[in-house]
């Protein structure tokens, strides 16, 4: 394969460069560098999609008639690597990159119609209601309950994990509509409000004590047929498709390689107060192993890139890159938590416009929550276990 950009393609690079230097402002990367959720804060999120949007850049990958950019693979690639390299803040999967494609792919003409236009410009935000307290990797299990009225569905239920629920005002669920056969069948997924009285959204914190996820009790819940995806009892390939979609956004290894350079910035930081030079070489000889691990993974991103430009699918090695992805990103976190030292002990106040005072350095406030938090890259999206199964099954045959 040819690794090196067109001149064509390093023009591009240089329009991404301009508007980053432009819109993405210092509050912004700021605000994405302190943020230790796994999420980006709804706030910081919604203001970076606003000026995507605008640009036109927000939907690289969709069809052009719902704002999608036309650019191949090499300019989506080269467009994700520049934001993550400024450090512009990630943007909420669950409207852009998972019930969006999903409409766009199985949505009827009027659920497009009405729908797009809202994920798009920001007055519609989802949550994703698929686990629930006794089926998470066996999501299949799935019991929370769903009886048809006429051109309603009546909710009974519980779902769990269910991030950013207590921001959305949507959400999309899969819900057991028939109980006999396969587990798989008698699975329906529909969209509904989460303003509405059935809709109870309570509390759970993270480790780090940040609210990114709840759990969402529906009792006697409404949802309208005409907000089912697919047919009745057809859920589960519905949710299968959607899974795709949310498992491939850990193709990068962009993210690693600037998480990698701040390392490098704490240890000049710190080492300034170190009288040997011990402290300095064995942690930049820890961040260079991990540099060579995300160079890797980015080469197998660009080598994935580059069959896709072939026409191939992706297949096993979504699952391939979501295991390495997560898994370099925890052994990252790890070692900034180990460089700051005794700094990462203390609780730190990461959210979004706090006005208490860092303890140590302004750099140093979000490492041990990011730590913390990280731990739920291997878990969610299907656990990395589950994803080593598929890689068992699909490529050795196991
Ligand atoms: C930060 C975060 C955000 C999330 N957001 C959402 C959300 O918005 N909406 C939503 O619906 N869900 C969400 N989830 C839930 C997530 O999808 C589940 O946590 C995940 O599917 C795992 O399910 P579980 O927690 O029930 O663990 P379990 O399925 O009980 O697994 C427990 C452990 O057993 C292992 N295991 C299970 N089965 C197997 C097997 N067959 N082979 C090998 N190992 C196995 C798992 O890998 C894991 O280590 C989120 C989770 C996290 C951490």
């Amino acid at each position: 394969m040819n690794i090196h950009f067109s001149k064509e393609e390093l023009i591009f690079q240089n329009d991404v460069r301009e508007f980053l230097k432009k819109e993405l402002t210092p509050e912004l990367v700021s605000a994405a560098k302190h943020t230790s959720a796994v999420f980006t804060e709804k706030e910081i999120a919604m203001e970076w999609q606003s000026r995507l949007a605008k640009k036109g850049w927000l939907v690289p990958s969709w069809p052009e008639e719902y704002g999608g950019t036309n650019w191949n693979e090499t300019q989506k690639y080269i467009f994700s690597f520049e934001c993550a390299k400024a450090g512009a803040p990630n943007l909420i999967p669950m409207g852009l990159a998972m019930i969006g494609p999903l409409l766009l792919g199985k949505g009827t003409k009027e659920q497009k119609d009405y729908y797009i236009p809202r994920i798009l410009n920001g007055e519609d935000y989802w949550c994703q209601g698929y686990s629930e307290p006794g089926a998470g990797s066996d999501l299949a299990g799935l019991q929370c309950k769903a009886v048809r009225e006429e051109d309603k569905y009546i909710i009974n239920g519980t779902k769990i994990w269910t991030t950013h629920a207590h921001l959305a005002n949507k959400i999309f669920c899969l819900v057991r509509t028939e109980n006999s056969g396969k587990k798989q069948e008698g699975i329906t997924f529909l969209m509904l409000d989460m303003e509405q009285p059935g809709v109870k959204v309570e509390p759970i914190l993270t480790i780090a004590k940040d609210h990114d996820f709840n759990q969402v009790v529906f009792t006697n819940a409404i949802a309208y047929v005409k907000d089912r995806i697919g047919e009745e009892n057809e859920g589960w390939s519905v949710a299968k498709y959607l899974l795709e979609f949310e498992r491939s956004g850990g193709i990068g290894g962009s993210k690693s390689l600037s998480d990698i350079e701040f390392i490098k910035k704490l240890v000049n930081k710190i080492s300034i107060n170190h009288k040997d030079t011990s402290f300095i070489d064995t942690y930049l000889s820890k961040t260079n192993e991990l540099e060579i691990r995300a160079q890797a993974i980015q080469y197998t991103s660009l080598r994935i890139l580059s069959s896709l430009r072939n026409g191939d699918s992706p297949g096993p090695e979504s699952s391939m890159m979501k295991t390495l992805v997560t898994d370099l990103e925890q052994e990252i976190s790890e070692l900034t938590l180990e460089v700051i030292g005794y700094y990462g002990i203390p609780f730190q106040d990461t959210s979004f416009g706090s006005n208490e005072p860092a303890i140590g350095d302004e750099d140093f406030r979000s490492v041990a929550g990011r730590y913390q938090n990280l731990r739920a890259t291997t878990i969610y999206g299907g656990s990395n276990e589950i994803q080593r199964n598929i890689m068992a099954k699909a490529v050795l045959g196991l």
